[in-house]
C-alpha cells in the first residue's frame, strides 16, 4: 500500500496574507466548505487575532486563543512556529539560540494542553544551521510535537537542496520517527512545487499548499499542481493522496472570485487554456488519440463540470437546499427571500443557473452580518461615440436616499465617480477587473473592485448580466465593507 500524503491547505492563512487577498468570514466559510468537499486533510484556518506586547506573553496567548478556538471542533491542530535561521534570530526576534530553543518547548507544552495534534515549525527552516535545526526539532517532538514542518520561507532553496536537508534531518534526529514530517515552501524562485515533490521523495508525508498557490510575495506551493503531480506519476511516488480532483477547478474559480486574483490562462491543471489544443498537429493527435497530447484528463480535475443545477422553475427550497449543499449560509429568512427575488431575476435574463452564479449572486450580497450600509437603488449610462459618457447613480446610505448625475472618460469612470460624490471615500481604486463567470455571450459578468483606504485594502465584488451594473455593486459592496470595518473598530462614529 502506498504511503497516505497529507495535504494539509493554507489558502485561509497562507493565502489570505497576499497583499489585498483579505477575506471576511463569510467568504472564508464558503472555501472552507469547498476544501472540504476536495477533502483536504487539513484546512489552516487562519492566525489568532495577535496584538502588540511582550513577545512570550503574546505567543502564550497566541496559543491559549487557538486552543479555545478548537473546543467543538470534530478534531483540531494547533501549529506554533518560531524562526530558527540567524538572520531571523538575531534581526528579528532578538534572540539567541538557546532562547529560541527553551520558547520552541514552551510553546508546543502549551499547545499541547489544549490538543494532541500539535503541528511545529522552525520559521525559515531554509535558511536555519542544520545543527541548530536538529536540536530544535529534536526538543519539539519530545515536547510533544507531532507534525514537524519545515519551511522554506523564502522561496531560496532548490530542489536537490531542499529533499537533502529533509533527508538529513530525518536521519539525523533520533525521535525523528515521532513525528509526521511536512514542508512548506515558497515560490520566488518558481521552485515551491519542485521542492515539496523533492521533500516527498525523502520522506515527507505533508505537504502545506494553497488553491492556485496563492500566498505571501510570490505565493505557495499550489495544491492542484502537487495532487496531480503525485496522481499523474504514480510511477515515480510512494504516496497517495485523499483528494477528490473533480472539485479542484471549482475551488480555483471559488478562490479567485472571492480574492480577485484571477488565474493566469497557462497556469498548469486550472488555467482556461491547461487542457486546450490549438495548433492543428497537436488537435489531429488528441481526436486520434487523446494521450498523444495529453497526460491528465480535463474532466478529472472537473473541468466541463458547469452544471446545470437551478432554472427558472425551481422553487424557493431548491434554491435554499442548493445554498446548503454550498456551504452558504444567509443567516436569516429574510435573506433568504431576499437572494432567491434575485436569483428568480437572474433565473429570468438567463435561463440555466449554475453553481458559479450562485457563489456571485451572495458574494455582492453579504458583506457583514449587520447588513448593507450602502445599496444600489439605480443606474443610467449615457455612452455614444464622440459624446462625453454620463452616469446618473440613486443609492441608499442608512435611511436616505442620494442621486448624483456626473461626466467620466468612460461609462465606468462616470459610474464611480458619481457614487464618490455622495460616498466621499477618500478610497484609493487599485483593480478593477471584469470576468465572465461562466462560458458564453449570456453569462454574467463579474467585476472586482479593490479599494485602499490608509492601507486597508478590501474586496468588493459585483455581478450581473450587465457589466455596468456588476461594477457598480462591486464598487458599492467594497465600500460596505470598508463601512462595516469602521464600525466595528469605532462603532460611536458609525453615522
Ligand atoms: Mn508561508
Amino acid at each position: 500500500m502506498p504511503d497516505h500524503l497529507i495535504i494539509f491547505d493554507t489558502t485561509l492563512r497562507d493565502g489570505e496574507q497576499s497583499p489585498g487577498a483579505s477575506m471576511t468570514r463569510e467568504e472564508k466559510m464558503r472555501i472552507a466548505k469547498q476544501l472540504e468537499r476536495l477533502k483536504a486533510d487539513v484546512i489552516e484556518a487562519g492566525f489568532p487575532a495577535s496584538s502588540n506586547g511582550d513577545f512570550e506573553a503574546v505567543r502564550a496567548k497566541d496559543i491559549r486563543r487557538a486552543g479555545d478556538a478548537l473546543k467543538g471542533a470534530h478534531s483540531g491542530r494547533v501549529h506554533t512556529f518560531i524562526a530558527s535561521s540567524p538572520i531571523h534570530m538575531q534581526m528579528k526576534l532578538r534572540m539567541t539560540p538557546d532562547q529560541v530553543l527553551e520558547q520552541a518547548i514552551k510553546s508546543v507544552r502549551l499547545a499541547r494542553e489544549y490538543t494532541e495534534d500539535v503541528e511545529f515549525s522552525p520559521e525559515d527552516a531554509g535558511r536555519s544551521e542544520p545543527d541548530f535545526l536538529c536540536r530544535l526539532v529534536e526538543a519539539a517532538i519530545n515536547a510533544g510535537a507531532t507534525t514537524i514542518n519545515i519551511p522554506d520561507t523564502v522561496g531560496y532553496t532548490m530542489p536537490w537542496q531542499f529533499g537533502a536537508l529533509i533527508k538529513t534531518l530525518r536521519e539525523r534526529i533520533p525521535n525523528s520517527d515521532k513525528a509526521v514530517w511536512s514542508v512548506h515552501c515558497h515560490n520566488d524562485l518558481g521552485m515551491a512545487v519542485a521542492n515539496s515533490l523533492s521533500a516527498v521523495m525523502n520522506g515527507a508525508r505533508q505537504v502545506e499548499c494553497t488553491i492556485n498557490g496563492l500566498g505571501e510575495r510570490a505565493g505557495n506551493a499550489s495544491l492542484e499542481e502537487i495532487v496531480m503531480a503525485v496522481k499523474t506519476r504514480k510511477d515515480v511516488f510512494p504516496c497517495t493522496t485523499r483528494i477528490d480532483t473533480t472539485q479542484i477547478v471549482a475551488a480555483s474559480k471559488l478562490v479567485s472570485s472571492i480574492t480577485g486574483f484571477p488565474v493566469q490562462p497557462n497556469k498548469a491543471i486550472v488555467g482556461a487554456n491547461a487542457f486546450a489544443h490549438e495548433s492543428g498537429i497537436h488537435q489531429d493527435g488528441v481526436l486520434k488519440h487523446r494521450e498523444t497530447y495529453e497526460i491528465m484528463r480535463a474532466e478529472d480535475v472537473g473541468w466541463g463540470a458547469n452544471k446545470l443545477v437551478l432554472g427558472k422553475l425551481s422553487g424557493r427550497n431548491a434554491f435554499k437546499t442548493r445554498l446548503a449543499e454550498l456551504g452558504i449560509d444567509l443567516g436569516t429568512e429574510e435573506a433568504v427571500n431576499h437572494a432567491f427575488a434575485r436569483f428568480k431575476e437572474l433565473a429570468d435574463k438567463k435561463g440555466e443557473v449554475f453553481d458559479e452564479d450562485l457563489h456571485a449572486l451572495v458574494s455582492d450580497e453579504q458583506v457583514t452580518p449587520e447588513g448593507e450600509h450602502y445599496k444600489l437603488v439605480a443606474l443610467k449610462v449615457v455612452s455614444e461615440t464622440g459624446e462625453v459618457p454620463q452616469a446618473e447613480v440613486t443609492l441608499v446610505a442608512g435611511d436616505n436616499e442620494h442621486s448624483v448625475h456626473t461626466r467620466g472618460d468612460g461609462p465606468i469612470d462616470a459610474t464611480f465617480r458619481a457614487i464618490e460624490q455622495m460616498v466621499h471615500s477618500r478610497a484609493k481604486m487599485i483593480l478593477y477587473s471584469v470576468n465572465a463567470i461562466t462560458t458564453g455571450t449570456d453569462a454574467q459578468g463579474e467585476v472586482t473592485v479593490r479599494l485602499d483606504r490608509d492601507g486597508r485594502i478590501v474586496n468588493g465584488l459585483g455581478a450581473d448580466t450587465d457589466i455596468l451594473v456588476a461594477s457598480a455593486k462591486a464598487y458599492i459592496n467594497a465600500l460596505n465593507k470598508l463601512h462595516s470595518k469602521q464600525e466595528r473598530l469605532n462603532p460611536q462614529l458609525a453615522a
